[in-house]
């Protein structure tokens, strides 16, 4: 009794193990949580065998749960959001009770890139395969919903066939590579990432030295001045500068990432010329995949790293261990000399032709809007397409006689090279109609609030974006939104729990990036987002220092 009541009473030595983040390169090699555990046991990348041979032929309940709710994802392929379950159940339901039988799939436009060939054929599987589902997403993705096991080989050959693809559009990958979509075509670039883009797309894609990362890995590259690829929010980034002796090449970042723990890439500082940027990328990629944390998912991007290290150590670390070279010091980006870097309008190319940016309602079109729009350009004599980071659409190639009936064509389909503030500048993640994480609807509510904005204040035409996000996760960047709603659960003023959003206000990207300040306990219920936004902005409106946004 004694005893045992010392026992009781002594302080107890807590005895841990150090583990370790699971770093590959300091030797922990054993997997310490699942999904380290499934990468491990066969590489995500080997799914598609099964979903071929097996899964499509015999259907959605013989598909391996591992691979249901893992590896699918490596070639672009989720369980979407079960129709019915309110965003009150999301999180106290286990994952399978929100998995749908049917899938969302994210088709990879590297660089917003696209023929209108390809356009075409992605509109005839949205009709076909995906009840003509077709999404923009703000990282120059296609996303399909309603797509069915069955038909997911016969999609991958379409696709295929016109060089588009689905692999490592999802998981612990080298995801979708952003690029400037006005890449090789603008008058005002400092360089042209073509080349470099499509090097880096053919070391890494489907290259299994890079398809088990710590977790997923971001990519951009642009040589505009305009920095028009969120380069502070990607693990790595190339942004087109001047060097002083060097010439054109680019300004190398790493680090960024939103989601619920914020960072901004940092700089390292070095100038990297066009034909080493895959190598350097290669480098950034490598680090990540050997020193990155492994034993804690929501430590687990570079961003966390390159914090604990540094922008001196992860330099040296890739110039010593991984490039055997030095690299050259560099100069940082220019500020750009326009707000908007979205390329909506009417724009000269260097060749004298124009390109032509447009905006649909927070990147929702359809498999016939969009080959409508590939009849569209290529009536007016384009064969090139391109999508953007703010979930628009660009026609290049266009002929000065032909513009005018090109921005009439595109009125019929109610899509606008001149769009309000409100339509440009608004966007909206997946929400609960499809994405299993979500609490809140967003994609209806964030068109509809557009209209209603633009009735409201119809003089309004400064620069603002207006992002909208279902959950915490960041998959619309609310917290470089100039205001930014966070989907949560919120109290009406019956005191009942509706849908509604956390407000975030004055978040930015650029030169002098920053995160919205959240305002404390600023929580607005759905009904009221367009009264409380009408009240910022005519506030902002009266109350503005000049040149103040
Ligand atoms: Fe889903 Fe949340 Fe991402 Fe929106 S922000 S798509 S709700 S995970």
């Amino acid at each position: 009794m004694a005893a045992s009541s010392q026992k009781s009473v002594a302080p107890r030595r807590k005895v841990t193990r150090h583990r370790g983040e699971g770093q590959w390169a300091v030797g922990h090699l054993t997997p310490l949580n699942s999904n380290e555990q499934f990468k491990k046991d066969d590489d995500g990348l080997n799914v598609r065998t099964r979903i071929e041979t097996i899964y499509s032929k015999r259907g959605f309940d013989s598909i391996d749960p591992t691979d249901l709710r893992g590896r699918m994802r490596w070639w672009g392929l989720y369980t979407q959001r079960r129709p019915g379950i309110d965003g009150g159940r999301t999180g106290v339901l286990e994952p399978e009770e929100l998995d749908d039988r049917y899938f969302m799939m994210r088709v990879r436009i590297d660089g917003g890139r696209l023929t209108t060939r390809q356009l075409r054929v992605i509109g005839e599987i949205s009709q076909e395969f995906a009840r003509g589902t077709a999404d923009i997403t703000d990282r120059q993705n296609i996303q399909y919903h309603w797509v069915q096991i069955e038909d997911v080989p016969e999609i991958w050959n379409r696709l295929e066939a016109v060089g588009l693809s689905t692999v490592t559009a999802c998981g612990d990958t080298p995801r979708v590579m952003i690029g400037s979509p006005v890449a090789g075509i603008a008058a005002d670039e400092i360089i042209d990432a073509t080349p470099a883009l499509e090097e880096m797309k053919r070391r890494v894609l489907g290259n299994k030295a890079y398809s088990n990362l710590p977790r997923k890995f971001k990519t951009a590259i642009s040589g505009s001045p305009l920095l028009d690829v969120v380069h502070e929010i990607n693990d790595v980034a190339f942004v087109g500068v001047r060097h002083p002796e060097h010439g054109p090449g680019f300004d190398l970042w790493v680090g960024g990432g939103l989601s619920t723990n914020p960072k901004l890439g940092v700089r390292l500082g070095a100038w990297v010329p066009l034909e080493e940027v895959p190598d350097v990328y290669e480098g950034v990629l490598s680090i990540f995949r050997d020193y990155g944390y492994r034993r804690l998912r929501n430590r687990a991007r570079l961003k966390f790293l390159v914090a604990d290290w540094g922008p001196e150590k992860f330099r040296q670390v890739l110039e010593d261990e991984y490039l055997k070279r030095k690299l050259v010091d560099g100069p940082a980006p220019e500020q750009p000399v326009q707000q908007w870097r979205d390329h909506i309008g009417v724009h000269r190319q260097k060749d004298g032709r124009f390109y032509v940016g447009f905006a649909p309602r927070v990147g929702r079109v359809d498999g016939a809007t969009l080959t409508k729009i590939a009849d569209l350009a290529e009536a007016h004599g384009s064969e090139r397409i391109r999508t953007t980071v703010e979930q628009k659409m660009i026609i290049l190639d266009v002929e000065e006689d032909r513009v005018d009936s090109l921005l009439e064509g595109l009125e019929a389909l109610d899509l606008t090279a001149r769009p309000s503030s409100f339509r440009r500048g608004t966007m909206a993640c997946t929400g609960i109609e499809f994405c299993k994480l979500a609490i809140v609807e967003t994609k209806e509510r964030g068109a509809r609030l557009i209209d209603e904005l633009e009735r409201r204040l119809p003089e309004f035409d400064e620069p603002i974006t207006i992002n909208l996000n279902g959950c915490p996760n960041a998959c619309a960047r609310i917290q470089v939104a100039d205001i930014g709603l966070k989907g949560q659960l919120v109290l009406n003023d019956k005191g009942e729990q509706v849908e509604g959003y956390q407000v975030h206000l004055g978040g930015a990207l650029g030169l002098e990036p920053g995160f919205g300040r959240k305002v404390r306990g600023l929580k607005v219920t759905a009904d009221e987002l367009p009264d409380y936004i009408e009240r910022v902005l005519r506030r902002y409106l009266k109350e503005r220092e000049d040149g103040e946004r």
